[in-house]
């Protein structure tokens, strides 16, 4: 063969992504994972039992229509209606697809021509430089800065160019836990008007709001409702990841344009999985409560023990996830002290600076996932202080 590269230039940088070096030590260390985002205890028994009657009853074993299945639909329907009183029509502006993931990735490949521009929070979640980098797009960093993260909107309107197509936000915000303000949303939407850009929101964590705080879908504000691709998907809200169930609301000619490309990225997926979804989108709000109730409990029981334990800590106002910085310790490198945290202390934790392009913007941050037990956070926040 030449001497050529065998992956393509576009995705120069994009290895192996942080998560599986970090889940691997992990496993060769028989550390205390908080690296990864995922729940250790499955969601609610009755929709487990959901997607076994789904499967033994014959419902979603064979390709289901490519839309999704009606019954999910429209449950995605009355759920925007119920929590955001959003309408949309489950036949033309709904479209399930495999997690937010394929989600971000279908609306990245079917808006972008090379070179178009996207302006995205950094840190940014990881798949988020993929997806742009594969349909040939340019990522745009806008820096979220400790202590508090907030965007500085200045810097969002001098950051738009003419060359710019889409704003790609994420709020609740993976990994700082910045929920996006109703006045920072309206300054947003304002801005996407004026400069008619499009925006996709990934808003996978919209049930994970503590302190009283709430949601608010950009899709919602003025002027909004036929530029914006909103991203959801269950695997966090309902602590099913392995389901890879999540969904696009949109008018009618940007879902189309979703679609077009999502149906040949995996045409369809999650058969059985999409009819108990249908049953878990359709809990009643006590659910919704009592687990935003537990996970800030959590959020609270390892924030106080990182503080005792000398970390630095940002305590987000949603998510599964607590940003630190190390500097408070003596450290000066995330990545270096995420490499032989599971040697030293059996604690697995991911370093922030991999989600900045600005290396000195996030070197010394520190992200651990809160979705775990509260005794495995117990026993991390004692290694992590012995
Ligand atoms: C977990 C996560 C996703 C991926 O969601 P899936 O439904 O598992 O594909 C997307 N965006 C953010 C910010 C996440 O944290």
């Amino acid at each position: 063969m030449s001497g050529r590269p065998l992956l393509n230039r576009r995705l120069d940088g994009l290895g192996t992504t942080i998560f599986a070096e970090m889940s691997a030590l992990a496993l060769t260390t028989g550390a205390i994972n908080l690296g990864q985002g995922f729940p250790d205890t499955d969601g609610p028994e009755a929709i487990r039992e959901a997607a076994v009657r789904a499967l033994r009853g014959g419902r979603g074993n064979q390709y289901p229509p490519g839309m999704g299945v009606p019954e999910l639909r429209t449950a995605i329907v009355d759920h925007q209606r119920r929590f955001y009183g959003l309408n949309f029509d489950p036949d033309t502006e709904v479209l399930v697809t495999a997690g937010a993931t394929e989600a971000i990735a279908a609306a990245m490949l079917a808006l972008l021509e090379p070179g178009d521009e996207v302006i995205a929070f950094e840190p940014f979640y990881d798949s988020y430089a993929a997806s742009i980098a594969m349909a040939g797009g340019v990522r745009v960093p806008l820096t979220l800065r400790a202590p508090d993260f907030r965007p500085d909107l200045d810097a969002l309107r001098d950051a738009i160019t003419p060359r710019t197509r889409l704003l790609l936000l994420n709020s609740p915000h993976n990994p700082t836990g910045m929920v996006l303000t109703r006045d920072e949303m309206t300054a947003i939407a304002e801005l996407a008007v004026e400069r008619d850009l499009i925006v996709v929101t990934d808003e996978v964590y919209e049930h994970l709001v503590f302190d009283g705080g709430e949601h608010i879908p950009l899709i919602s504000l003025p002027g909004m409702r036929d530029r914006t691709v909103s991203i959801s998907s269950a695997g966090k809200t309902f602590s099913f990841t392995g389901w890879k169930v999540g969904w696009v609301t949109a008018s009618a000619p940007l879902l189309a344009a979703v679609r077009t490309t999502k149906q040949f990225l995996t045409y369809v997926a999650s058969g059985p999985f999409q009819y108990a979804i249908a049953e878990a989108l359709s809990l009643p709000d006590a659910y919704f409560t009592a687990f935003r109730d537990d996970l800030q409990t959590k959020r609270d029981l390892l924030a106080d023990g990182l503080t005792a334990a000398g970390f630095e800590v940002y305590r987000p106002q949603g998510t599964y996830f607590i940003t630190t910085d190390i500097a408070a310790l003596g450290e000066k490198d995330a990545l270096a002290f995420c490499r032989s945290l599971p040697e030293r202390c059996g604690v697995v934790a991911v370093p922030n600076s991999v989600f900045y392009d600005d290396p000195d913007a996030g070197r010394t941050q520190v992200r651990f996932a809160f979705c775990k037990k509260q005794d495995i956070l117990k026993e991390a926040a004692a290694r992590l202080h012995g």
